[in-house]
């Protein structure tokens, strides 16, 4: 696949990322060219799918690297949709998903990375964040108050905080790319307006219903605040051992055709491959042959 055309969702990795300048919408390949319907993207999609299924037995069986997706957005732009549409085909034996919604209290007496370190991925595995870390740089930014019950060492002014866990979250992840870990990270970029839709089909639906959540709109209401919290969490995070794509979510089948070419081509890179059988066991294979075949007819 086409390095050129992955590169243009990756955030790049010298701080120069503008969340203004990102497109939520679907673009075409080339410039002036067409953005794909919504049949061929699923077929394309589907043809990843299979890609992955392949990609991930060679991943099992050689054991050697992990990886791991982490997916952050707003509420509605697709992130549940999106872990079922790629990942959907891939053996669960070596595939987690992990959701992470507000901290437990076991949680909260620990380090900000505890709860999801638990959480990554054995050696083989595709290990999935739905939220992650970063909401620590995320929500409890917008809404520090959320800091009163991690109970923090005294005397670390705000501003210094934030620093402190963009670095611990960059030496973190380079940590686990030197130690097997494959980290990619999806930020889904949904417009406001297209949000509005979703969350107005959640009420007008009624099998969408159970997905309404009153504290969406609070959220919501607080959308530049939360913008600019991506925008510098994505530029100070973005590193080249564990890179942010910024993908356009207004049109999911879009989006997700675009999640499963870059995990494809990611895990692609790894180039996995089937162990070899120890070769005294290979030199016998003929004998064990035999002796599962003894006195069957051939
Ligand atoms: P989602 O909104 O991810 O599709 P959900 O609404 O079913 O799924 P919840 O159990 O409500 O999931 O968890 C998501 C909520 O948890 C979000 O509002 C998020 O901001 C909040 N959350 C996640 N991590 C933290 C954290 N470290 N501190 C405070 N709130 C957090
Ligand atoms: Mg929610």
């Amino acid at each position: 696949m086409d390095q050129t055309r992955l590169a243009r969702w990756r955030v790049p990795f010298d701080g120069a990322f503008a969340l203004a300048d990102t497109s939520t919408e679907p673009m075409p390949d080339v410039p002036g060219g067409k953005v794909p319907g919504k049949r061929k993207l699923r077929k394309a999609r589907a043809a990843q799918t299979e890609r992955l299924r392949d990609l991930q037995q060679r991943l099992y069986a050689e054991r050697r690297h992990s990886v791991l997706l982490v997916f952050q957005a707003m509420d509605a732009a697709g992130k549940d949709g999106t872990i079922r549409a790629v990942l959907s085909g891939v053996n669960p034996a070596g595939c987690v998903v992990h959701p992470f919604g507000p901290p437990s209290k076991e949680d909260l007496s620990h380090d900000f990375l505890w709860r999801t370190t638990r959480r990554l991925p054995a050696k083989g595995h595709i290990g999935v964040f739905n939220r992650s870390y970063y909401e620590e740089v995320l929500v409890v930014r917008v809404q520090p108050e959320y800091l009163e019950a991690q109970r923090l060492p005294r005397g670390v002014p705000l501003d210094q905080l934030w620093q402190q866990r963009f670095d611990s979250i960059r030496a973190h992840e380079r940590h686990l790319a030197e130690n097997g870990t494959t980290v990619i990270k999806f930020f889904l970029n949904v417009s406001r307006d297209e949000q509005c839709r979703r969350l107005l089909r959640r009420i007008d639906d009624p099998e969408r219903n159970w997905k309404f959540n009153a504290g969406d709109l609070k959220v919501r209401a607080r959308w530049d605040e939360y913008m600019a919290a991506y925008q510098a969490a994505l530029q100070e995070t973005s590193r080249p051992w564990a890179p942010w794509y910024c993908i356009p979510a207004d049109n999911k089948d879009f989006m997700r055709l675009q999640v499963a070419n870059i995990v494809v081509q990611t895990i692609e890179a790894l180039n996995s491959q089937f162990p070899e059988l120890p070769a005294d066991d290979h030199a016998r294979l003929h004998e064990f042959r035999a002796e599962l075949t003894q006195g069957k007819p051939s």
